[in-house]
């Protein structure tokens, strides 16, 4: 049976890592996998989270399956989070989920059975693991003009002409926020465009957000999710705790899906837990009690916004600080984008050449596509960046 297998495409952002690792330069910088860092390259345990995991292995008496939905309140808490009061909590289903990616994937599920034909618009570029799973659950996609790749800003106009083609009940998926890989994003008069325009449509909205309070901040950064969330009768909300509470390991996201009404809400709920019976039957529960621990106890969660206000300002400062010393170096402006992205990462908007030559000249990684972990930087790397860059003729 087994030599039947033929070999999947590697990924390339782990791939990047493992070359990362073998290097023997001491001064090598990471700029690659999308995970936050401090400034001595460490992930951190945020100290809520510590403290919820004491109070939890103090407290906890049972560890007896809860539910397939996942805990109740842990749903409560999220949509609190995300949608804040855009649609009445009755209108949502929800469910615990294998992180943003586990959401995202039950919604494209949740899409194939309810609306087979419909094809999924995704953003170019857009996060790989968009269109691979799509096309992996075989399901029709197509693109969405995103990137200006002279302003590195949102082509908005490519935008616009493209969504023009969407047909009625195709779904479009957008970054609630922190665009993954550009760093662009839409502004609000934007996105209420693109929503008149998907409304004109009658398409369904599918939102991912996986760096809500890495941006400009936690309400800041829900607005164009409960801006979608609020102007449709049906919406996709797919969310990671993974960034913003730095259990990427814990596996911990929730798909919430918007309903015309309660009726719908609950066949929609009903749907929800059939699919993650079906693909792993009860979700985690470890990540999730964490997250709810820390956001239903008033002095855990004033703590959890302080550090996650720290570890979003560290990435601002590096963003201006970045673009400060390029402004400099290239006696320009052209750069000054990097201050204007939003979130953990930027696309530099060079070739895959000038990306090899930064590695092989400077030990710079990034990945491919010129993406770059802004977090991966530190107050030293930054001049050590910014003078690669202009070296390298960028
Ligand atoms: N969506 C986007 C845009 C992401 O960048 C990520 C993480 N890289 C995810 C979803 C999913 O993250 P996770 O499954 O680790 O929660």
């Amino acid at each position: 049976m087994l030599e039947n297998l033929s070999a999947q495409p590697a990924d390339k952002i782990l791939a990047l890592m493992a070359t990362f690792k073998a290097d023997p330069r001491s001064d090598k910088v990471d700029l690659g996998v999308g995970v936050y860092k401090d400034a001595t390259g460490n992930t951190p345990v945020m100290r809520a989270v510590k403290e919820a995991e004491r109070r939890i292995l103090n407290d906890q008496k049972s560890k007896a399956y809860v539910g397939l939905a996942g805990d109740p309140d842990f749903s409560a808490v999220m949509k609190d989070l995300v949608l804040g009061d855009s649609v009445a909590q009755e209108r949502v289903a929800a469910v615990a989920t294998p992180g943003g990616t586990g959401a995202i994937r039950q919604a494209l599920e949740l899409i194939r059975i309810a609306a087979p034909q419909a094809t999924v618009w995704l953003s170019n570029p857009t996060w790989p693991n968009h269109p691979s799973i799509i096309k992996y659950l075989g399901m029709k996609t197509a693109e969405y003009r995103y990137f200006d790749s002279a302003t590195r800003g949102v082509d908005f106009k490519g935008l616009l002409e493209d969504l023009e083609q969407v047909a009625e009940g195709d779904v479009v998926l957008l970054h609630g926020c922190c665009h993954n890989p550009t760093g662009a994003n839409l502004t609000y008069d934007q996105m209420s465009q693109v929503i008149s325009l998907m409304q004109k449509k009658r398409a369904v909205p599918m939102v991912d957000i996986a760096y809500q309070g890495f941006g400009d901040g936690l309400a800041e950064d829900a607005v164009a999710t409960r801006q979608i969330a609020s102007s449709f009768d049906n919406c996709l909300v797919a969310a990671s705790c993974s960034k913003n509470f730095g259990i990427y390991r814990e596996r911990t996201g929730i798909l919430m899906a918007i309903a015309k009404d309660a009726d719908q809400q609950a066949l929609a709920q009903q749907n929800l837990a059939f699919l993650n019976r079906q693909n792993y039957s009860f979700p985690p529960d470890h990540g999730a009690r964490v997250v709810t621990t820390i956001l239903q106890d008033p002095e855990l969660r004033a703590d959890w916004e302080a550090e996650l206000e720290e570890t979003r300002n560290s990435m601002l400062a590096l963003r201006q600080q970045l673009a400060d010393e390029l402004r400099r170096l290239s006696n320009s402006d052209r750069f000054d984008f990097l201050a204007d992205h939003r979130g953990m990462f930027s696309r530099l908007g060079t070739s895959p050449e000038m990306v090899e030559k930064l590695r092989a000249d400077h030990g710079i990684y990034m990945v491919g596509d010129s993406r770059m972990n802004i977090a991966g930087l530190n107050a030293k790397t930054v001049p050590v960046l910014a003078k690669a860059i202009i070296d390298a003729g960028i």
